[in-house]
């Protein structure tokens, strides 16, 4: 169930989710977290079993593709207009229903479309944008670059998305090749930050990240081949890491729901090895870590909880993913003044659950103890 902004809407002797041993009464008013106090502690000892609540500040996906319908971009021309519309509420739907109420789509969705679905289906979700991403086909100088971004800063887009390295299409030996020159590169970061954008750069490794930190992006993701003297430097500067690890293994597995070729699960099932060591070095280092999942397809919107399990499984402490979720996932969308915490003043963007979701065993048991899911928001400040 969505809870559309709460006009008036209190929750009695509600514990909050990473809070042990005590419980709170919460108070929603207008869309915002208006009261916090700890409750009282109860008589006649309290709540019958099985009728707890937990909430937690909605979650945020720093990596998702709301527009795209299928794995293969191919595919997704042959469908026409109507069905991907369908397809794209849908997604908008999914994501709110499992709990996220944020996401910053990498690519892909215009603030037009966002605006027209959030319109049109009432699905109150709160996105931040990147437009086009700038890839192998903008490889072609400073003019053609200027000209490109343009025209995305003209669609309204918050963010500038740039396709550093190859990915799942490319072949192991060639995937950290940087797909811009160095100074392409570093004008695109330069000329996104002129015009006040933020910028996120898919890179799998390699020199990449390099000028990922030298020249101050607001996050890298996925990150595959991190080595540990580029987390030292990344976790020394302001550049999130927004590792994406779920995706990796659902698509190494053969009969899962993505259901690829043996060459792209032969390159996925190799990059959710080194993944995991790239987890344990910004750990180790204190990286800013941020939640994405990069999921995009019918058979993933819906299931982003998947990545906690993922974060965890690399070595992150339940604390620490929830962290990335919520606080650091804000943070990183610079909205860490009103998102990502219950706390007086906030936007209530929230998760009720009817187990502690620190204590879930995994995604499914987190997913189907959802009670509620709030979001402070009207659509119309959403758009
Ligand atoms: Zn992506």
């Amino acid at each position: 169930m969505i809870h559309k902004h709460p006009e008036l809407h209190t929750f009695k002797d509600i514990h909050i989710a990473g809070i042990e041993g005590k419980r709170f009464d919460v108070v929603i008013k207008d869309g915002y977290f208006s009261s916090i106090t700890e409750a009282e502690p109860q008589q006649n000892n309290s709540t019958p079993t099985g009728t707890e609540l937990w909430i937690s500040p909605g979650i945020i996906d720093l990596h998702t593709h709301l527009a795209w319908t299928d794995f293969d971009h191919a595919d997704q021309l042959k469908r026409d207009s109507q069905q991907i519309e369908a397809m794209q509420a849908q997604a908008f739907e999914a994501t709110l229903r499992t709990g996220v109420t944020t996401v910053r789509d990498a690519g892909g969705i215009a603030p037009s479309t966002v605006q027209h679905l959030v319109q049109q289906y009432q699905q109150p979700l709160r996105v931040h944008t990147s437009s086009d991403m700038l890839g192998a086909a903008d490889a072609r100088g400073l003019k053609h670059l200027e000209q490109r971004m343009a025209q995305i800063f003209a669609t309204g887009a918050g963010w500038i998305k740039i396709m550093a390295t190859g990915g799942l299409g490319a072949p192991t030996e060639k995937v950290v090749d940087p797909i811009f020159s160095k100074e392409e590169f570093a004008f695109i970061v330069r000329n996104a930050h002129a015009h006040d954008k933020k910028v996120l750069v898919h890179t799998w490794g390699g020199v990449t990240i390099d000028w990922s930190i030298q020249s101050g992006v607001e996050s890298i993701e996925h990150g595959i081949f991190l080595t540990e003297d580029q987390a030292g430097r990344l976790a020394n500067s302001e550049v999130a890491f927004v590792p994406t690890t779920s995706i990796y293994r659902i698509a190494a597995d053969q009969k899962g729901v993505l259901a690829l070729n043996p060459i792209i699960c032969e390159r996925a099932a190799r990059a959710a090895e080194s993944h995991s060591k790239a987890i344990i070095y910004a750990k180790r280092e204190g990286v800013r870590i941020g939640f994405g999942t990069d999921y995009a397809t019918p058979s993933l919107h819906g299931y982003n909880l998947q990545e906690l399990d993922t974060l965890i499984d690399y070595g992150l402490t339940r604390r620490e993913a929830w962290q990335s979720a919520t606080k650091s996932a804000a943070d990183i969308l610079g909205s860490g003044n009103e998102l990502g915490q219950i706390a007086e003043g906030f936007i209530a963007d929230a998760v009720v659950f009817n187990v502690d979701p620190y204590q879930a065993h995994n995604a499914e048991v987190l997913r189907n103890s959802i009670v509620s899911v709030i979001t402070g928001a009207k659509e119309a400040e959403l758009i």
